[in-house]
C-alpha cells in the first residue's frame, strides 16, 4: 500500500476513487460517461445540488451564506476578494502568515490600499503573529487559517468587528468551524475537499454589491451566485468526485468526528518528531498545523538517506517545500491512521539504524 503524504492534490478515499472510474464508464444510468454528460442536463444538476447542500450541511452554513462553486483555484480569489469587497479609498487588512498569505495581499495591493496587520516573515514564516490590531475601518481583514508549506495554522477566528475572509484552502472540513465568524471563506478544492479544478466559496449575501466597482461576469460573485455555479460551463467531473467527496465525509460522521481523527493523526506524529533525537519540529509548538506537519532531521545529511529509506516502504510525498527544507507530512482527511504509523514506524527504524 503507498501511503501517499502530498501536499495537494493529495489522497482521497480509495471508495471515491472507485465510485468516480466507474462513472468515467456510465454515469448514473444514463449510458454515458461522465466525461461526455452535458452540465445542463437534469442528472448534473442534481450533482451541483447535492455538492452545495452538502457543505452547507456538513459546514452548517447559515441562512444569508451562498455556496459558489468556481475555477481558477485559491489563486483566482486573491484577485476576486479584493475586487468583489474593497471599494476605492478603503483599505484592506491583511495578516502575513506565509507565501499563499503574501500572495494574497499582493493581489489586493492591485485593486487598492493594503494594511499588513502583522507578518512572520522575519522568522521564515515559523509562528503565527498574535498581538496585532484589525483597523476598525478596514473594509475587510484576511487571513489563511493555514499555512500548506510552512505548518501552522491558526484554530481560533480572530475577533473583530470588520468584516472576516479566511483562505481556508488546506484546511477547510479538517475541523469544526463556526461559518457564522466569516464574512468569505474560500478553498482550493484539492485537499478536502475533492480534486483539482475546483473552488469553493462561502459567502455572506449582505456583504456584497458593495465596492462600487463594475467588474467583467466571471469575476463577480453575484453574477456566479444566480448563474447558479453555472454561468458558464463548470468542471463537471471534478465536482463529481467533490460530490462523492463529501458523500464520503458525511458517512464518516462529519467534520467533528474527522477533527477527532485528525487530532489523534497529528499528535501521534508530533509526539514522535518530539521523542526521536534525529528529528525535530520547524514551528511555534502552539501554531503546529494538523494538516502540514513540518520537521527535519538534527544532522541534515540524514535527511537524503531518510527519505529514501521512507520510500522504500512506499511513504511518498513527504519532502517538504524548498522554501523550508527537510519534510512535510500533509495529513489531510482521507489519510489513514495506519499511513501515520507507517511513518512513525519508519522514523524508528530509521533511528535504530543510526544510534
Ligand atoms: N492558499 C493555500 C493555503 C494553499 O495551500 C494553496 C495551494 N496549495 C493556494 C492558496 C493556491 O491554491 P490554487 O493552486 O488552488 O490557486
Amino acid at each position: 500500500m503507498t501511503h501517499n503524504f502530498g501536499a495537494g492534490p493529495c489522497i482521497l478515499p480509495q471508495e471515491v476513487f472507485k465510485q468516480a472510474s466507474q462513472a468515467v464508464l456510465e454515469f448514473n444510468g444514463t449510458g454515458l460517461s461522465i466525461l461526455e454528460i452535458s452540465h445542463r442536463t437534469p442528472e448534473f444538476e442534481q450533482v451541483v445540488d447535492e455538492t452545495i447542500r452538502l457543505i452547507k450541511e456538513l459546514m452548517n452554513v447559515p441562512e444569508g451564506y451562498s455556496v459558489v462553486l468556481l475555477q481558477g483555484g485559491a489563486s483566482m480569489q486573491f484577485s476576486m476578494v479584493p475586487m468583489n469587497l474593497l471599494a476605492d479609498g478603503q483599505t484592506a487588512s491583511y495578516l502575513d502568515t506565509g507565501v499563499w498569505a503574501s500572495k494574497a495581499l499582493k493581489e489586493a495591493k492591485i485593486v487598492g490600499n493594503v494594511n499588513i496587520v502583522a507578518s512572520s516573515k522575519e522568522a521564515n514564516y515559523t509562528y503565527i503573529p498574535k498581538d496585532f490590531t484589525i483597523p476598525a475601518d478596514s473594509a475587510y481583514f484576511h487571513y489563511t487559517s493555514n499555512n500548506t508549506i510552512y505548518g501552522t495554522e491558526l484554530f481560533e477566528t480572530p475577533h473583530t468587528e470588520v468584516p472576516v475572509v479566511c483562505d481556508m484552502s488546506s484546511d477547510i472540513m479538517s475541523r469544526v468551524v463556526n461559518v457564522a465568524d466569516f464574512s468569505l471563506i474560500y478553498a482550493g478544492a484539492q485537499k478536502n475537499i475533492g480534486p483539482a479544478g475546483l473552488t469553493v466559496v462561502i459567502v455572506k449575501d449582505s456583504i456584497l454589491g458593495k465596492s462600487g466597482r463594475k467588474l467583467g461576469s466571471m469575476l463577480d460573485y453575484q453574477v456566479q451566485i444566480e448563474g447558479g455555479s453555472m454561468y458558464n460551463t463548470p468542471p463537471v467531473f471534478a465536482i463529481y468526485v467533490a460530490m462523492l467527496n463529501l458523500r464520503w465525509l458525511k458517512s464518516k460522521g462529519g467534520i467533528a468526528d474527522i477533527e477527532r481523527e485528525n487530532l489523534a493523526k497529528a499528535e501521534a506524529l508530533y509526539k514522535e518528531i518530539d521523542r526521536n533525537p534525529l528529528f525535530k519540529g520547524t514551528c511555534n509548538v502552539e501554531d503546529r498545523s494538523r494538516m502540514n506537519i513540518c520537521f527535519v532531521m538534527e544532522n541534515p545529511e540524514l535527511e537524503k538517506p531518510f527519505l529514501k529509506f521512507a520510500e522504500d516502504r512506499e511513504i511518498i510525498g513527504i519532502k517538504g517545500h524548498r522554501s523550508v527544507g527537510g519534510f512535510r507530512a500533509s495529513m489531510y482527511n482521507a489519510l489513514p491512521i495506519t499511513s501515520v504509523h507507517a511513518l512513525i514506524d519508519a522514523m524508528q527504524d530509521f533511528e535504530e539504524k543510526h544510534r
